[in-house]
């Protein structure tokens, strides 16, 4: 029964518990089971709430027993990645430096959950401050991809990803500052949607990139990340970017197709490099769409090879003004044994970064640093609108852009932890979304001849969300690639 009822879509567990066929504490115990069972494998979550997630599931099952109106994700269990501040809970951004910190307060978007009568799970592993692309650089553990375990599960919210492909938990929240939900939930065959800047709050999300940062929702199908995403965004006068407008309403739309609709393919998102295969399912998806009554349309992203460095020099740079705060005295680890004020920062600094974040913060300092900053942070601040007005010229002409979410199918282990360059590189064709505050989506679109999971990345302009998962239910309605489950489950 345990693994029957993760193996159910969130649509059909929402039923289920609406009808009192299944319980909030048994869903949840099923997924607390199926964590005991294969997460010393996987090794997805950080922290695993066992007991606060059953009592919060016998109090939603109570409220329901006594006839109360129940929030929209009642009962369902959600991971959540821990760069998301839980009160009272540990949230260590995958960091020695938060090894020990414990938020006293709750992002909104957990804020948010709690009120849809959500279960809290636990938190899941990433990648260090959410910098990377195989969750490698975490400092506490490496997350292993359920379709084939010497393999990463992508990153950096890997172990949101992993959490969800292997039944552990139905939903999962992750984050995206350059592709971290689109790129772990395409090479972990499940459904990530990184919604437009501004329109989730990001009030108790620890900041990596600020005018790149967003949350969103991971799931096994388009309508449990639209669920998952109907209950997490909207205007939250705590966030200044947050966009204000009410959060879109999805569902009573998702089953509609969008006729007539046109599909922007770029050709810079089939360039060298791309994985034959990867290339060959995203093509046959087209297909899917074409007989649909779709229209492809060749579109041209000029700007988009320049995404990669562009990226990693806004994104930097905003990193090292945002992580100045862990100096050991307003935030994080502290060195035990120092000198003086300055050997105590550079100390607590050196040890509680790891070897990316520390990379990360030299290069973003360097290219703001006076002298410098016109040639590169400023420079990129102008590539950066350049990109953003190619997609703006492209939605002139298409409803949505598709392309492959990841250039490959998940890699080894340590296959490219010495070269960052090659791991920049795995987000090639996610980045430049979040350069310029697209809607996008990955969804399962086919498997290698080893088994691995393929995505493809839907791209809509800001806001067009509901657009968006609209045209991948439409797909997902075609084809059964998300019901496939990795086999050690
Ligand atoms: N892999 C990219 C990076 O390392 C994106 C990470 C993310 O989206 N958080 O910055």
């Amino acid at each position: 029964m345990a693994s029957t009822m993760i193996d159910q879509s969130v649509c059909q567990l929402l039923n289920h518990l609406a009808e009192g066929a299944i319980t909030a504490e048994a869903l949840t115990e099923a997924c607390l089971n199926a964590i005991r069972r294969l997460d010393d494998r996987i090794q997805a979550f950080l922290w695993v709430d066992e007991d606060g997630a059953l009592e919060q599931a016998r109090t939603i099952d109570a409220k329901r027993r006594r006839g109360e109106p129940m929030g929209a994700l009642a009962g369902l269990p959600v991971a959540v990645k821990d760069v998301l501040c839980t009160a009272g809970a540990p949230t260590t951004c995958g960091s020695r430096m938060l090894r020990n910190f414990v938020p006293p307060y709750d992002a909104t978007v957990i804020q948010r959950l709690r009120q849809a009568d959500a279960v809290l799970l636990g938190k899941t592993n990433l990648d260090e401050f959410a910098m990377g692309s195989s969750t490698e650089n975490s400092a506490f553990q490496v997350t292993r991809n359920p379709w084939d375990l010497d393999r990463i599960p992508g990153g950096s919210s890997g172990g949101s990803a992993a959490a969800v492909a292997a039944g552990m938990a139905p939903l999962a929240l992750g984050t995206d500052t350059g592709g971290s939900i689109r790129q772990p939930a395409s090479l972990c065959g499940i459904v990530g949607l990184k919604p437009s800047y501004g329109r989730v709050s990001r009030f108790g999300l620890v900041a990596y990139g600020s005018s790149l940062d967003q949350i969103g929702p991971m799931a096994r199908d388009v309508r449990g990340a639209a669920r998952l995403f109907e209950a997490i965004a909207g205007h939250d006068p705590l966030d200044s970017t947050s966009v204000p407008e009410p959060a879109p309403t999805l569902l009573p739309l998702l089953e509609e197709p969008v006729r007539p609709l046109t599909i922007g393919v770029p050709r810079e998102f089939f360039a060298a490099g791309l994985d034959a295969e990867v290339e060959a399912a995203v093509r046959d998806a087209l297909r899917v769409y074409e007989r649909l009554g779709a229209r492809c349309l060749d579109v041209s992203l000029p700007h988009a090879p320049f995404a990669v460095a562009t990226y990693y020099l806004v994104a930097t740079a905003e990193a090292s003004s945002n992580l100045a705060r862990y100096d050991g005295v307003h935030f994080g680890h502290r060195a035990a044994q120092f000198h003086d004020l300055i050997d105590m920062v550079c100390k607590s600094r050196g040890e509680g970064f790891g070897a990316e974040v520390k990379r990360r913060i030299m290069l973003g300092t360097y290219a703001l640093s006076s002298g410098y900053i016109d040639a590169y942070y400023l420079k990129a601040l102008k590539v950066r609108r350049l990109i953003k007005n190619d997609y703006d010229a492209a939605f002139g002409q298409c409803d949505v852009v598709m392309g492959p979410t990841a250039p490959t199918p998940a890699f080894r282990i340590g296959e490219k932890v010495n070269d960052p360059l090659a791991m920049y590189l795995s987000d090639i064709y996610t980045i430049s979304a979040n350069l310029a505050g697209l809607a996008g989506i990955s969804i399962p679109c086919g498997f290698t001849k080893a088994n691995l999971p393929i995505g493809l990345q839907i791209l809509a302009a800001p806001l067009a969300e509901a657009k968006l998962l609209r045209v991948a239910r439409m797909f997902e309605r075609e084809t059964d690639w998300h019901l496939r489950r990795p086999t050690m489950t």
